[in-house]
């Protein structure tokens, strides 16, 4: 049993089914025939590092202790999380445990690497170059490759033309590295790889791709965003068909998608909501932060821009019982005036966060989770005690400190810095394709979700593990079904630290905030 598993990161579930039936991406849709298709959904919050961190443990957030690229400072921990501060072992460890080898490339959060019985390239959420295990394949991959990069990031967002060639060509710099990954490890049994290009193409170009969006100009029209999912998509083809010839056999394959991802139509500026309703107060005194630094994108752009955006100002702890912090959604009771602990608030908060209305439609916006309902595990005090789901997920719950006045701000104006450049944000619904040896003609279950894949991966080869989320067992066919061996004795302990000197963690943090994230 040999798998390729494939990440189109943040490839959106309803724009995939769009493309699928214009034929837009026939790898896809030949996977999608012979085996099986359908909507995988993402971790809550739907976020790049929660997510990957549950495919590569299977546990669920409050169990590997991931709820973003920074951590909440007011619930304890280091400021940037990575696999050092992640709990769970990442699926190589059960399958090295079986004897199977495997080969990891660009998987966000898997920074720092750790010796495996096959290969590690470290993805997005680590430095910016990769850091390759084995020696040997670090020397081979950084020789072919001596420029790699975990990601690229378009630098001028005046040419999307160049924007989006320089996003396919990244994904095709991964695929090589993939290439190179079959030909050092003629044993493996796993290569799994993520392309973070569409996901960053979703961010930047979803504007120019739907002409409903609030600043798409029809002059500036264009669908950068589905030529970078065609790129991914024939990258894939080309790897199914490396690795058959390497191979000898045919490979088991999925391809999926860590969340999904929306134009965002309106911005719902959750603190100036809280604030508002007399749950969070600002410092008066400090203006924490104006913003000045230089932006990650379109450099060029000159200073009036930047300063359109109002100031940034520190939350006053002392004085707030609620307040957004991270992606998607997540509202924290206070931790200094006991807040966190107080059930009626939690419920009093609930209740009127449920009352808030789409700007458009009238009707409730938000569906509110509780965290009760969501999470369980070791790290359950670091969940946020509240999350915020748009029903309209062209609704995107912003978490910014800025001051910005109107709770609800339509997204007519991009501007060059901060979460304000996006024209799409990340949705709850991903992909899910696999075909291939040991998966059935099925339809993938409602409600399947991200954290099932490793032990899904397992299943396939036989294994199974203690992990949070079953396998989707009604995609394997009935050979992948029959009884499966225990692996027992896996290390959950994190990677040791990174040994990122203050100064790094700085400049990764400081990254972060530009590419919207922090
Ligand atoms: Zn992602």
């Amino acid at each position: 049993m040999r798998l390729l598993c494939f990440g189109l990161d943040g490839a959106d579930y309803d724009l995939v089914r769009e493309l699928l039936a214009q034929g837009r991406l026939p790898t896809l849709a030949r996977l999608s025939s012979e085996g099986t298709f359908g909507p995988l959904r993402s971790t809550i919050p739907a976020f790049t590092p929660t997510a990957w961190s549950s495919f590569l443990t299977g546990l669920n957030p409050a169990g590997h202790g991931i709820f973003a690229f920074t951590s909440n400072p007011n619930r304890g921990g280091g400021r940037l999380e990575s696999a050092a501060s992640r709990a769970g072992a990442p699926l190589w460890r059960y399958l090295g445990a079986a004897g199977i080898r495997s080969a990891f490339v660009t998987l966000p959060f898997t920074h720092p690497p750790e010796p495996l019985s096959g290969i590690l390239v470290t993805g997005f959420g680590g430095p910016r170059r990769p850091e390759i295990v084995p020696l040997v394949a670090r020397n081979a991959i950084l020789t072919a490759h001596p420029d790699l990069r975990v990601s690229r990031h378009p630098s001028d967002l005046q040419d999307f033309a160049a924007a989006a060639a320089t996003l396919s060509g990244h994904v095709e710099e991964i695929a090589d590295v993939c290439f190179l990954a079959l030909e050092l490890e003629p044993d493996l049994g796993l290569l799994c790889v993520d392309f973070m290009s569409s996901d960053i193409a979703g961010h930047l170009m979803w504007h120019r791709l739907d002409p409903a969006h609030p600043a798409h100009r029809a002059s500036e029209a264009g669908d950068e965003l589905v030529q970078v999912y065609e790129a991914v998509d024939a990258a894939c083809g080309h790897l199914i068909e490396q690795a058959e010839w390497l191979w000898d056999e045919q490979p088991t394959v999925f391809v999926l998608s860590d969340h999904g991802m929306k134009p965002t139509h309106w911005l719902f500026r959750a603190n100036r909501w809280l604030e508002e309703a007399g749950y969070l107060s600002f410092r008066k005194d400090t203006t924490a932060r104006t913003v000045t630094e230089p932006a990650a994108y379109a450099p060029e752009l000159e200073d009036s821009l930047v300063d359109e955006q109002p100031p940034f100002a520190e939350i006053d702890f002392g004085e707030t019982r609620a307040y957004c912090f991270g992606y998607g959604g997540q509202i924290y009771l206070g931790e200094v005036t006991g807040a966190e602990e107080d059930r009626g608030l939690a419920n009093d908060l609930a209740e009127a966060l449920a009352e808030v209305t789409h700007p458009e439609s009238g009707e409730a916006a938000f569906e509110v989770r509780r965290k009760e309902e969501l999470y369980q595990g070791f790290y359950l005090d670091r969940a946020p005690e509240l999350v915020l789901l748009p029903r309209d997920e062209r609704v995107h719950v912003d978490s910014t400190r800025q001051r910005w006045s109107e709770t609800f701000q339509r997204h007519e104006r991009l501007f060059a810095q901060g979460t304000a450049h996006f024209s799409g944000q990340h949705a709850v619904t991903g992909i899910l394709a696999a075909a291939g040896p040991g998966i059935g003609r099925a339809t993938v279950p409602p409600g399947s979700e991200i954290t099932q894949i490793p032990a899904t991966i397992l299943a396939l080869h036989g294994l199974a593990a203690e992990l949070d989320a079953p396998e989707i067992e009604a995609i394997l066919d009935a050979a992948a079904t029959s009884p499966r061996r225990p692996v027992e004795g896996v290390s959950q302990t994190p990677v040791a630290a990174s040994g990122y000197s203050p100064e790094e963690e700085d400049l990764i943090v400081r990254r972060l905030r530009d590419l919207g994230y922090e």
